[in-house]
């Protein structure tokens, strides 16, 4: 193939290929939604009176979406530690959070992402939030990373247990700083929440005296379908339950009944909710990360992704960008995606420095549609860029650079999907 970006013969005949291969391979374009519309609208009218159909303009649309965190910027971090030490009041740390959430959100606006999140900056951590605040012993399971730290969960001392924050809390912040930038109200914010999987390790391995697990999963399974709904009814564009431990569960289980356990939790919550709530819901899988290291990037992901496709969610957002063999990667995906369900694959590693070239990322998406339906596939970031709020291992820069190239580079593939 010549250079990526030249218009010439050479690979348009590739994509002509391609797009054959796709259509053969029962791959259908996904239309955009006017379009599709108007597509289905003229197929039943034309199936009614036994004419063939007319075949509706396509257009590809490659969704794509972020993950969640994006670095803090320095005065937060260091605000954050001054609250902690009792430095500052409630009120000087809520200015900080919102300076920090506005600008995050404008530099957002500038990546041109059509999604965008709060990036997580009022967050203590992705895992976190809903305990924040409360009397906790600090001696929970130990998650070992790969250079060397570790994190340890905290562990609940008391019931009822009581959600200190939800989503939507989040969700409505961000709305009203999108009110005050002009013609912004109504963009498409995505709200990450965290999976009751993580929370379910937050109850001691002992008990906690007159308040038992029984009673524990009770709440818990109460309080993560309110932070999902109340995020849906606060118009996210999408709800994503964040589900790091799955993969990392295999270290600690390696015989699965962890995950299994896990899996069969997160979907008591998924149940909850209908068939088309569970569109605008999705989950989130990846080898951690975290000071530039990972927690379970040696878990093979053939061991994990056909239990992942059994949650009982409409989108997966799978870190791909830094596995070593995506494409039998994405054999398994396509192996074990039911029709339901779309896969947004990882096109951006938020552990590198480098910043992809969106040339990169499009390559990458092309890769993908080789395996996946492309009515089923769009593209994220493969983790979020600081999910615990002290993470200072990227610069706030870079991750909005990696974030531009992920929507330039999945438009370019885009556009070369459908020419
Ligand atoms: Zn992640």
């Amino acid at each position: 193939m010549g250079k990526p970006d030249e218009q010439t013969t050479g690979p348009a005949e590739v994509d002509s290929g391609r797009r054959h291969f796709l259509k053969s391979a029962g791959y259908a374009a996904v239309a955009t939604g006017a379009v599709a519309m108007g597509g289905l609208g003229a197929a039943a009218e034309a199936a009614a009176d036994g004419r063939r159909p007319k075949k509706p303009a396509e257009k590809v649309v490659v969704p794509t979406e972020p993950i969640g965190s994006i670095p803090r910027p320095a005065h937060l971090i260091q605000a954050n530690r001054d609250f902690a030490a009792g430095r500052i009041t409630r009120r000087e740390l809520d200015q900080h959070r919102e300076q920090a959430l506005r600008d995050t959100i404008e530099r957002f606006i500038e990546t041109g992402s059509p999604v965008i999140t709060d990036g997580e900056q009022s967050k203590p951590s992705f895992a976190t939030y809903p305990v924040a605040g409360l009397r906790l012993n600090p001696g929970g399971q130990v998650v070992p990373f790969a250079d060397g730290h570790t994190r340890q969960l905290p562990l609940l001392t008391e019931g009822d247990f009581r959600y200190q924050a939800h989503g939507a809390d989040y969700l409505r912040e961000t709305r009203a700083v999108l009110k005050t930038i002009r013609s912004k109200a109504e963009l498409p914010v995505k709200q990450a929440v965290i999976a009751p999987s993580m929370l379910s390790m937050f109850y001691p391995p002992l008990g906690i005296r007159g308040y038992s697990r029984a009673q524990f999963h009770e709440d818990l399974v109460n309080e993560a379908e309110a932070d999902v709904r109340g995020s849906l009814d606060a118009g996210a564009h999408k709800v994503q339950m964040d589900f790091t431990e799955g993969r990392v569960s295999l270290k600690l289980d390696p015989d699965g009944g962890m995950l299994r356990e896990f899996v069969s939790l997160n979907n008591e919550v998924l149940d909850r909710f209908t068939p088309e709530e569970r569109q605008r819901i999705g989950v989130h899988t990846c080898p951690g990360g975290d000071q530039d290291s990972t927690h379970s990037a040696d878990v093979d992901y053939a061991r994990f992704l056909p239990r992942f496709f059994d949650l009982h969610a409409g989108n997966f957002y799978l870190q791909m960008a830094s596995e070593r063999d995506r494409r039998s990667v994405l054999a398994l995906v396509r192996e074990h995606i039911k029709p339901n369900q779309r896969v947004f694959v990882g096109v951006t590693d938020p552990i590198t420095s480098r910043v992809e070239t969106p040339e990169e990322v499009r390559d990458r998406v092309l890769e993908a549609a080789e395996f996946i339906p492309l009515g089923q596939l769009g593209t994220c970031d493969d983790c979020g860029f600081a999910p615990f709020a002290d993470d200072k291992s990227t610069p706030r820069d870079t991750a909005f650079a990696k974030i531009r190239a992920r929507v330039l580079g999945t438009r370019m593939a885009a556009e070369r999907l459908g020419a």
